[in-house]
């Protein structure tokens, strides 16, 4: 029991190779790997495998090691959000959305997050590990089973950094495009950095068509750095002329996350300095009402000061969205169900 390999997490080829361990033709790692891209975990239903075959792997593998140990659904838009148990006694948030194009997943990279974002409730403890790429998986697995219901959209924008987890982020990635198993459009998957420089070079030149967003939050060097610590290694300068050539290399928008902060950054100067600063950029603004985190002191600008200010954006060109508030009644902000339970450290 105690040692048997999570099979969740291994690309096609690695399967293949531990199908031959077994004793096996390598294309049975090949149908493993559909299986378990289809979230089937027990053996015992992969009907095409011999009985010899299903019995070496109930004996020496599995699938996932995870578990939903909390579900909050908001009645009123079908929101899911789920706070996974690791088996490190760890704990993450994942977030399952309905839209009318069909299901959206917002998932977690990492547990806490080493930034220290100044309003985000995720840092307030430091980075504890980086997320395998079976869990960044199984993220999504357990939340389709739960919800009786496919994605076909993927945000990974939950708790973490994951340009600070690169190695296990672009595995994770590989597999759920692999088209032996979800084929996930990499044009459906956005991935969000608080803007690690030489990361979004190498993103962009590996992953030419995932989309990347930039939560930016603030147009001046001092004042980012005092919400985003990042910015004193990045400053704004360096990393919109990132995005601007990640969206020349890539021909897609980039889009700019800007979290509405009471007195902080939404006053009528910061909205000329975003219009002044992203001028040539192909880009997107996401205006997100910040969600209060008690511990940190901020507050929203509020929904009428988002409306006024996207009018401003887009009467200058910049084509711009307030987030919809999904999941509104329950605990919205990434990192802040995990906060409240105390799932922190297992
Ligand atoms: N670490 C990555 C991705 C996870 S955070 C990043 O920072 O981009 C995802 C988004 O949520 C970021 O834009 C982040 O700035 C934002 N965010 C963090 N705390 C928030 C809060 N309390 N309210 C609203 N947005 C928040
Ligand atoms: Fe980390 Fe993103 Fe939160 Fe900043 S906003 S602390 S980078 S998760």
């Amino acid at each position: 029991m105690m040692n048997r390999t999570d099979l969740l997490g291994m690309t096609t080829e690695e399967l293949k190779a531990f199908a031959v361990e077994l004793g096996e033709k390598p294309f049975r790692g090949k149908q493993l790997f559909k299986w378990i891209s289809r979230g089937v975990r027990d053996f015992n239903m992969m009907t095409d495998f011999s009985l010899r075959f299903r019995s070496s792997l109930c004996e020496c593998a599995r699938v996932g090691s995870m578990e939903i140990i909390k579900t909050q659904v908001d009645k009123s838009d079908g929101t899911m959000k789920f706070l996974f148990g690791l088996e490190d006694g760890n704990a993450v948030e994942g977030v399952f959305m309905k839209y009318k194009y069909g299901n959206s997943m917002c998932i977690s990279s990492q547990v806490g997050c080493r930034m220290g974002c100044a309003f985000c409730a995720s840092g307030l403890d430091g980075l504890i590990r980086n997320l395998t790429a079976g869990e960044m998986l199984d993220q999504i697995l357990l939340a389709e089973e739960a919800a009786g219901s496919p994605i076909n959209h993927l945000v990974i924008m939950g708790t973490g950094e994951p340009f600070d987890n690169y190695d296990n982020l672009s595995r994770f990635l590989r597999i759920i495009h692999d088209e032996n198993g979800r084929n996930l459009s990499f044009r459906n998957i956005t991935v969000s950095t608080s803007g690690i420089v030489p990361a979004i070079e190498k993103f962009g030149a590996e992953f030419p068509q995932v989309n990347l967003a930039i939560s930016l939050h603030r147009l001046t060097d001092e004042g980012r750095s005092m919400l985003m610590p990042v910015n004193r290694a990045y400053p704004l300068e360096q990393l919109l002329k990132a995005a601007g050539e990640h969206a020349r290399i890539t021909g897609r928008r980039v889009t700019f996350e800007y979290a509405l902060i009471k007195g902080e950054n939404d006053s009528d100067e910061d909205v000329n300095l975003i219009i002044r600063k992203l001028r040539g950029i192909m880009c997107h603004v996401n205006l997100i009402p910040l969600n209060a985190v008690k511990e940190t002191g901020f507050d929203s600008s509020g929904r009428k000061r988002a409306a006024e200010i996207a009018k401003t954006l887009e009467n200058n060109g910049i084509a711009c969205t307030v987030r919809r508030e999904l999941g509104a009644g329950i605990d919205g902000a990434c990192g802040q169900l995990r906060l409240k339970t105390g799932a922190k450290n297992g």
